[in-house]
């Protein structure tokens, strides 16, 4: 079969491939823990639910305008005021299906063939594969000191005449990593010095610990939104766990904001309005609800950096943010992808290796579900891996005895 050389070359999601095996091994009644996708195990917040619920008995459930409903719009418009301190216009705003949808827009939007993005490593594995099929060319700027955090230096020697965009992503997926705030100061300057964008993957924003607060790029510009090369990501999916109603949504001048309405319109249309109803219910309900998810995801941190405290042989740099850890495995293994496939076969955990964020020698656990998950699922590791752990667990009903080592 001839199909398209670009589309063939685009990898599968290893996070969605990886979900899918999991599954498929529970349907065959193994114990598995899935420690691979990230996403929040709550129910979704109530006012999403009614405001929802709402619009679909009203019967009205058309197309939107294909920016976003106005009433969508304007929950953005306050939740960027609030929390980005900015006063942004409806013509600002454009509302997507995820914030996936946002990131690939905006990347068609702004891409001529070869035009370079900087991604820095460990980064989201969707970066990528979508600049790939924008038909741009990622450069990838990986810190050498051996820590999630880059050196703004080695990012500046990344940017060349072509480069069109840097995307950061802090917190970070996969590592949990907030970067400094003098870090996000520089290479906002360097962006609107060079007139390149800055794209603020903003999705964990909230999903901080401790003391740690995600300063937002706006602070550091004076420019309005319009002349500024801030672009902003942001969508309910992890904040409010609404992964399932694929709403995202971007903040960005409206030159951009109008092309990318073109570009949503003649692919996707719009965004469903009763999946719209319920992004705007959540933005504009009770903002506790985030708190109480933040609150149980940082008590499930906490496990994790206990745990991973008996771990003999596994390198940890704590999260501050997001829902994931990323150790460092190479006492065991440098290649994650064997790891992660053992750990599977073993102890039956689903894990990801750290190969796709362009991090090899380490695997990401996602914290995002229950205490007992992330307990049990970082225990078997220890056992499949760590010679030192007790050498009899109990998978499901089963125990098992290590003879591998
Ligand atoms: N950016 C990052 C860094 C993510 O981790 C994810 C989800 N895994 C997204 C964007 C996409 O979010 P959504 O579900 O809203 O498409």
């Amino acid at each position: 079969m001839k199909l398209s050389t670009l589309a063939c070359d685009i990898a599968e999601s290893p996070t969605f491939a990886l979900n899918e095996e999991a599954r498929l091994l529970k349907e065959r009644g193994e114990a598995v823990i899935n420690l691979g996708i990230g996403e929040p195990k709550n129910k979704t917040p109530i006012a999403a639910v009614l405001s929802s619920a709402a619009r679909l008995t009203s019967g009205e459930v058309k197309y939107t305008p294909p920016d976003g409903l106005p009433s969508m719009k304007k929950a953005v418009i306050r939740y960027t005021e609030e929390n980005y301190n900015r006063l942004v216009a409806p013509e600002n705003v454009i509302i997507t299906n995820g914030a996936k949808q946002s990131l690939f827009n905006i990347l068609y939007s702004i891409l001529n063939p070869q035009d370079e993005v900087i991604m820095i490593a460990p980064y989201w594995v969707s970066y990528t594969e979508m600049i790939k099929m924008c038909m741009g060319k990622p450069v990838i700027v990986t810190p050498e000191d051996g820590t999630f955090t880059p050196n703004f230096a080695e990012i500046e020697r990344a940017v060349t005449s072509s480069t069109r965009a840097i995307i950061v992503n802090s917190p970070n997926n996969p590592s949990g990593a907030i970067y400094p705030p003098e870090l996000i100061e520089k290479i906002v300057n360097l962006c609107e010095r060079k007139g390149i964008f800055m794209i603020c993957d903003d999705i964990y924003h909230k999903l901080v610990f401790d003391r740690n607060t995600a300063v937002p790029a706006y602070s550091f510009t004076k420019k309005d939104v319009e002349s500024s090369h801030v672009i902003v990501v942001n969508g309910v999916a992890k904040l409010y766990g609404m992964t399932g109603f694929r709403i995202g949504w971007v903040v960005g001048p409206r030159e951009l904001v109008k092309v990318m309405t073109n570009v949503l319109a003649q692919t996707t249309s719009c965004v469903s309005p009763v999946a719209q109803a319920a992004a705007e219910g959540a933005l504009n309900g009770l903002q506790s609800v985030v708190e109480a998810l933040r609150l149980q995801i940082q008590n499930n941190r906490d496990v994790v950096l206990q745990e991973m405290k008996t771990f003999n042989g596994a390198r940890l740099i704590a999260p501050a943010g997001t829902f994931y850890a990323l150790p460092d495995l190479r006492a065991f293994n440098n290649n994650s992808v064997e790891v992660s496939r053992f750990i599977l076969k073993k102890a039956m955990v689903v894990t990801v290796p750290g190969k796709e964020f362009g991090m090899e020698g380490h695997i990401r656990i996602s914290f995002a579900g229950s205490v007992k998950d992330v307990t049990e699922g970082i225990a078997r590791i220890k056992w499949a891996l760590d010679p030192t752990s007790p050498n009899e667990i109990y998978i499901g009903d089963k125990k098992m005895i290590r003879d591998w080592m």
